[in-house]
């Protein structure tokens, strides 16, 4: 079986962590065709878009793509790409596990959590305006339509994946309405899937119990900003954003990719860990079903890990990108 994929090497550290994990997935033995687009400001020049359409056919032809990350401007410039490519393909929801790596040093063990975001809407609807100079407007939206479609997306991995609880994060104190209308789609799903406890929690008391102690959670399900946040903070309990992967699934078509960004700093020096992106790249093999070969790779991350001796410098360590995905190629 061969298995067409989009494959996108984006910005920064892009190119550097896709080859490596490209790497890692050759060496399961399965058969990739691997359609290469170009997304990003590395799109600009050529095609005077960040996201060109032929990117977008890409995915919707092939249902799967795999992406390094895209380069975001703060401020002015370009609308993300990654808001684009969520949006537009609805890929309405973002899954991100969080758990403890072995033998990686961090301050906190045995954290195995499951992050659900909401992908589409929220703050990141692009809705922004200058109503009067110096006063300006971001529009929040909160559908009961995409709120209910993300609650039975937890919900239904609760269930397939023997998850006992599920945390709805909001701040429905301040913003009644939006995140009130989240909390009403939550608890309205919650009643089909009892053997799965349900309860809420205001999301700046949630980021304070995550520092005291994550293991008390089990899934977290959050709107987009809040989502966003918190899945920073929790890379930073198991070793930083070098170990965290994602996935970004529709009912069309499913993206890949980590949680990072582009890291400017760290980009064209073979610095950059490429775990967290051969750990997505595992995901997209659930996703497709090799189960075997999913978990090859994930064991051959753990190895690599509990072995110690090859780790990039966010971990500790002085190997560069290229031996980590050589040292975990050879182990899958
Ligand atoms: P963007 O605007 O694209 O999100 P950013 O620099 O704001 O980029 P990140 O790219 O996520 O945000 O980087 C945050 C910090 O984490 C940077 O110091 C970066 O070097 C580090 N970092 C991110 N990803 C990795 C990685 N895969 N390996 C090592 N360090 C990383």
């Amino acid at each position: 079986m061969s298995y067409t994929v989009t494959l996108i090497p984006g910005d920064g550290i892009g190119p550097e962590v896709v080859a490596a994990a490209v790497r890692v997935l050759t060496a399961t033995g399965l058969d990739f065709e691997w359609e290469t687009q170009i997304a990003g400001a590395s799109a600009i020049g050529e095609h005077g878009t960040a996201l060109p359409p032929h990117v977008l056919e890409s995915v919707r032809r092939n249902k799967v793509a795999f992406k390094g990350p895209t380069e975001t401007p703060v401020g002015t410039g370009h609308r993300s790409v990654n808001v684009e490519l969520r949006k537009t393909l609805d890929l309405y929801a973002n899954l991100r596990p969080v758990q403890t790596m072995p033998g990686v040093k961090s301050r906190y063990t045995d954290v195995d959590l499951v992050i659900v975001r909401e992908n589409t809407e929220d703050l990141y609807s692009g809705l922004e305006h200058v109503v009067v100079p110096g006063v300006v407007e971001s529009i929040k939206i909160i559908t009961e339509k995409a709120s209910t479609r993300i609650a039975k997306y937890a919900f239904a991995y609760a269930r397939s994946h023997g998850r006992k609880r599920i945390t709805a994060v909001h701040k429905a104190n301040i913003m009644k309405l939006s995140d009130g209308l989240f909390l009403d789609c939550c608890r309205a799903v919650a009643k089909d899937y009892p053997e799965v406890t349900y309860d809420e929690m205001i999301v700046d008391n949630t980021c304070m119990q995550l520092v005291l102690d994550p293991t008390r959670f089990d899934m977290l399900l959050l709107e987009n900003l809040y989502g966003d946040i918190v899945s920073d903070l929790c890379a930073g309990f198991i070793g930083g954003l070098g170990l965290a992967p994602g996935a970004n699934i529709g009912d069309e078509a499913a993206l890949f990719e980590a949680v990072h960004g582009s890291a400017p700093d760290i980009a064209g020096k073979n610095l950059a860990n490429p775990m967290a992106l051969i750990l997505s790249a595992a995901m997209m093999l659930d996703h497709l079903g090799e189960q075997q070969a999913a978990d090859r790779v994930r064991n051959a991350v753990h190895a690599v890990l509990k072995e110690g001796q090859k780790l990039t410098r966010d971990l500790g360590g002085t190997a560069g990108t290229t031996e980590i995905a050589e040292a975990i190629a050879t182990k899958v």
